[in-house]
């Protein structure tokens, strides 16, 4: 090795241990979560930025952490002006000299902090879209000594994003107008079209781009088949009592039901979708974000940068659109890196909803990517396969399987190989001409000689009979089932209206006995999330702690603690300390200073806000067994 390249290399390394140090002082972590440290380097570097981190990856981080070594101001455009207090209120607590400005604020919160920009007393400045693109604001921006911008959700100035928006173009003058400032784009959407997008429309100058895995370690997935679906979401929240939780489901009317029956089983709950007063959806998100209510039975029109990192578990009721949004959904839970649960709930009747919309569709080619997408969600929910592999090969990640953090690699489902009568349905299908649909089918199966079977002649078909084992009914959702693993399609008339089943390639290869068909979808109840498996942590702050009952007693303690520093304060709990570090606190139960400040997310500025009030509860609870006053 060059002299110059050891020294250039040792040079890096001095450099990420002065970062590990001001990692720990002002935010206290231990150490950076995969691609952090090579955000930051490059970010304060002065290179123009895209980094692709999935939700809860601590992308915030990224340029919190350059804001505060930088001399100047950092300005972050974020498109969620109801959540840039929290997110302040959260950069404050690690000792960061944070504003924002949007329209929330009354013109005298807002002439406040236009002096202390004036005054250099700003470090770092969350701004909406629309106010950078205000030409005075802009003015305001040359006389302050900007550093750097960051672009958080900038996949929102793609039209290719599932969230694109319109303010978001304003951000395509940045470049121009401040040619030396370093500009990095942050999103949690992967898709390769976005990516080339955000970096054409913001101008980027040779932009490190930093893709991160997109697998949530954290997050175990499972799907149900659903039968009384409230009545299965009230058994699984009541199992996870105190744990903050979303619930998705598809339609209005169906969160609402979803809430009410988890407000009689006595749970804390609350419905939001778009048809609600702007007052009522920002009432529910505050309450969630603090602690107040346990769950949220949503549309998707919840939850897009909810900063919340102690969200446990993530439920669809319904069969989500597309495995794009399912995966942002699911996201939500455990950015704190602590075990998290994804639930799906799904039955062949919401494949029909969702193919009805789809037939709706005038645009030839909405209809065929709704359809593509459709097709896709099935593939995840209804297969026999890792369900990690079959994410992750969704944003081209190969991943080998046998994750260990879903319900196939756990072996929870019963898996029963039905090669055999798929194949026998499957040719049913095509000795009929395939122009038949599963009730004709199953007739010819269970060997029933109804006027139209005999009229046909499929009474003299090899086939007739063959599926006299099973009943009627067994063989009509088989076809269903075979519908959804897409070998079989439907014919679709003239008239639009739909007909009988064709095979696909897909049914074909079955057929032909190269592909076999394992169902893994019967009845298995939702393991308690006690007996959750939890994947090998490997993210780097190492695996979750499971906690005996006097230490969850402890953690609870700590937590109503925390409810009412946080609630005294105004700021949501989640910014005093994370789960995480309650949880280590109530397994390490330090007693002094230097111990708590050992214990992750403790850094100098909590420990002296908040390291007397933990400590004493800490040193109560071991005094007396119980929580203090
Ligand atoms: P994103 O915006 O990428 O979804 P956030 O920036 O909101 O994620 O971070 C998610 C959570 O991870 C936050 O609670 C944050 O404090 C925590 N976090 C970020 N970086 C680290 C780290 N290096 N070690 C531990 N926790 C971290
Ligand atoms: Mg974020």
């Amino acid at each position: 090795m060059s002299f110059a390249s050891a020294s250039a290399g040792s040079g890096r390394t001095d450099k990420l241990a002065d970062l590990l140090v001001i990692l720990k002082r002002s935010f206290g972590f231990d150490s950076f979560r995969p691609n952090q440290a090579e955000i930051v380097e490059a970010f304060l570097d002065g290179s123009d930025v895209f980094a692709a981190l999935p939700t809860g990856g601590g992308k915030s981080l990224c340029y919190q952490l350059p804001a505060l070594l930088r001399d100047g101001l950092t300005v972050v455009v974020s498109p969620l002006i109801a959540l840039m207090k929290d997110q302040v209120d959260a950069a404050r607590e690690n000792g960061l000299a944070a504003a924002y400005l949007n329209s929330s604020l009354s013109a005298e919160e807002a002439r406040t902090v236009k002096a202390q920009l004036h005054q250099g007393g700003v470090k770092l400045l969350y701004v909406s879209p629309e106010r950078l693109a205000l030409s005075e604001f802009r003015a305001t921006l040359r006389f302050c000594n900007v550093a750097a911008f960051a672009i958080d959700e900038a996949h929102c100035i793609s039209e290719w994003g599932h969230e694109f928006r319109p303010d978001y173009r304003a951000l395509s003058s940045l470049r121009a107008e401040f040619p030396e400032v370093p500009i990095a784009a942050f999103t949690a959407t992967a898709t390769a079209e976005v990516q080339t997008d955000v970096i054409r429309q913001l101008g980027l100058v040779k932009p490190v781009v930093i893709r991160a895995s997109f697998n949530r370690l954290e997050i175990t997935y499972r799907v149900r088949r659903k039968s009384t679906v409230n009545r299965q979401i009230v058994a699984f929240v009541s199992e996870r009592v105190g744990e903050p939780g979303i619930v998705y489901r598809a339609t209005r009317n169906a969160t609402e039901e979803t809430a009410e029956a988890l407000i009689r089983d006595g749970i804390a709950a609350a419905a939001y979708h778009a048809g609600l007063p702007d007052a009522v959806r920002a009432e529910v998100q505050e309450r969630f974000v603090r602690d107040e209510l346990q769950v949220v039975v949503a549309t998707i029109a919840f939850g897009m940068g909810i900063d919340k990192s102690n969200v446990r578990w993530i439920l669809h009721g319904d069969l989500p659109r597309s495995v794009e949004g399912y995966y942002q959904e699911t996201g939500r839970a455990g950015r704190d890196g602590e075990p998290a649960e994804a639930l799906l709930l799904w039955s062949p009747q919401d494949i029909a909803k969702v193919r009805y919309h789809i037939g709706r569709m005038t645009v030839e080619e909405e209809r065929s990517a709704a359809e593509r997408r459709l097709r896709e969600i099935i593939a995840y929910a209804d297969s026999g396969v890792c369900r990690r592999q079959v994410l992750l090969a969704h944003f081209n990640e190969e991943h080998p399987g046998g994750c260990g953090g879903c319900d196939v690699c756990c072996g929870e489902l019963d898996t029963e190989d039905l090669t055999i009568p798929a194949q026998k349905l499957l040719s049913a299908a095509v000795r009929t001409g395939e122009v038949f649909g599963a009730h004709h089918l199953a007739d010819v199966l269970v060997g029933e000689c109804t006027d139209r079977v005999r009229e046909r002649g499929h009474d003299q078909l090899p086939t007739f009979g063959v599926g006299a084992e099973r009943d009627r009914s067994w063989w009509l959702s088989l076809a269903r089932d075979l519908e959804a693993a897409s070998y079989l399609s439907r014919r679709v008339g003239a008239n639009g209206r739909r007909g009988g089943f064709q095979l696909t390639a897909r049914g074909r290869e079955l057929v032909r006995g190269r592909l076999s068909y394992v169902s893994a979808q019967r009845g298995a109840p939702v393991p308690s999330p006690r007996a959750a498996p939890g994947v090998p942590g490997e993210r780097s702050e190492g695996p979750p702690a499971l906690l005996r009952d006097d230490q969850e007693e402890l953690f609870r303690c700590l937590r109503s603690l925390r409810k009412r520093i946080a609630g005294e304060r105004g700021v949501p709990p989640y910014v005093v300390f994370s789960d995480k570090s309650l949880r280590v606190m109530a397994l390490n139960r330090p007693t002094d200073r230097q111990a708590l400040l050992r214990c992750h997310g403790v850094g100098e500025r909590k420990l002296e806000a908040y390291g007397a009030a933990f400590l004493e509860a800490i040193r109560a609870f071991l005094a007396t067994g119980e929580c203090g006053p």
